[in-house]
């Protein structure tokens, strides 16, 4: 086993037991929550057992820093940053989040094995709350930071049992009375590399190892309330029913064909039903489409035709019906230069061999912080495709190919 294997491997068995559910073998590192501290501690170790300086910003997203001991020592525009989260979705992979963040620490390693000498200021971080699973809006940490959420609108969220986002920080020893936008931080930061797993099959179709982004498509997420008829299910005559279940359905069915035609993505994977009970017919089906397309003239296509199909439904049964837009995110294209500057790096490093530069549908902190800072991305091979799911994986070679990329691009970006 080389170095650099094992520092990987080392890392990966600490990180593997915290917050996993023992039934399902999923992740359930909730942000503010016992298994995220865990992590957070683990992080913490992790930069401090390599002398890095350990800072927690306003937000809760952590920092490691190589060569200065915070960011108020950075000039504008020079620190090169790399992380990830290293929160899951209810029952998520091991992989993603972490595996950017374990990737991180064991590419600087690799740089010191290398015996290289860093011209610019270097930041592995851990952003918080990425995905968003307690209290449905993703990217918290880096929104909060980049100014894309506002501390009032923030203050507002709650958890499913309405716990609220100040009190879930606070709970966890955190000052929730600090939250709020982190420009001058982030003024700080020249490149973001993140890297992730990638979340389709694109690389494993083309057979390579390691690829970069290059955009994130445009993603929204949509409320759609049936209003009808409770009433019992045994003794109503199916003339006379005002069922919203059916106006559901059908726009299920709907959005699959809308998606389907236009090449773009749509999922209704989440659902609440009123009263919910097996014999009755119920008062309110409320159902979360999740859209997503290359562009943005593809998705008002497919969403549009949803809402005409889900109106057109819901006038036939009789049953009111109201829409809402909760989260929405345009496209983000990632800055030429340094996607450019990627491919140069990798490409050399790999013999010549081009690396391959896709788009991907999943959201990221790195989509977010594209808006204030040069930011790129690495994908690392996912052979099934699988992700948000306990059968998320990647072979162990490919991470480590993923290691390697990542002290190839810092390497160049950190110490020339
Ligand atoms: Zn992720």
């Amino acid at each position: 086993m080389t170095g650099q294997t094992a520092s990987f491997h080392t890392m990966w068995r600490e990180l593997r037991p915290l917050g996993r559910d023992a039934s399902s073998g999923g992740y359930r590192r909730h942000a503010w929550t016992a298994a995220d501290a865990d992590c957070r501690a683990w992080f913490r170790a992790q930069a401090e057992s390599r002398g890095l300086a350990y800072e927690l910003d306003r937000n809760g997203n952590q920092w490691a820093w190589l060569g200065v001991r915070s960011y108020t020592e950075v000039a504008p525009g020079a620190a090169v940053v790399t992380g990830s989260h290293l929160d899951s979705v209810p029952d998520g992979g091991a992989f993603d989040g972490p595996l950017g963040v374990v990737s991180s620490f064991a590419a600087l390693d690799e740089l010191r094995r290398r015996g290289v000498e860093f011209t610019a200021p270097l930041a592995l971080v851990n952003f918080g709350d990425e995905e968003g699973a307690r209290f449905g809006l993703a990217c918290v940490g880096s929104r909060l930071s980049a100014g894309a959420l506002t501390p009032e609108d923030a203050r507002e969220l709650r958890d499913a049992d309405g716990i609220t986002l100040p009190q879930a920080m606070e709970r966890a020893g955190y000052d929730p009375d600090a939250i709020g936008p982190d420009l001058d931080r982030l003024a700080r930061i020249g490149a973001f590399v993140e890297l992730h797993i990638e979340q389709g099959r694109a690389l494993d179709l083309t057979g390579d190892r390691v690829g970069i982004a290059s955009a994130i498509w445009p993603h929204g997420r949509w409320r759609f309330d049936f209003h009808g008829e409770a009433n019992h299910a045994g003794t109503t005559r199916l003339e006379d029913r005002h069922d919203p279940m059916l106006s559901y359905a059908r726009t299920v069915l709907a959005a699959r064909e809308a998606a389907r035609t236009a090449g773009a993505l749509a999922t209704f994977g989440k659902i609440s039903v009123e009263p919910n009970g097996v014999n009755a017919i119920p008062s309110l089906v409320r159902g979360w489409l999740d859209s997503r397309a290359a562009d943005q003239d593809i998705l008002d296509t497919v969403v549009k035709e949803i809402e005409r199909a889900a109106e057109e439904s819901a006038a036939r049964d009789g049953v009111d019906l109201r829409i809402v837009r909760e989260s929405f995110t345009p496209v983000v294209e990632f800055g030429h230069a340094l996607r450019d500057e990627l491919g140069t790096l990798l490409a050399r490093s790999g013999g010549g061999r081009p690396v391959p530069v896709l788009g991907t549908g999943a959201g990221h902190d790195a989509g977010i912080l594209s808006a204030s800072v040069p930011t790129a991305m690495l994908f690392v091979r996912n052979p099934t495709g699988v992700s948000h799911s306990p059968a998320e994986t990647a072979a162990e070679d490919d991470c480590v190919a993923g290691v390697t990329a990542l002290a190839d691009v810092l390497e160049g970006l950190a110490c020339t």
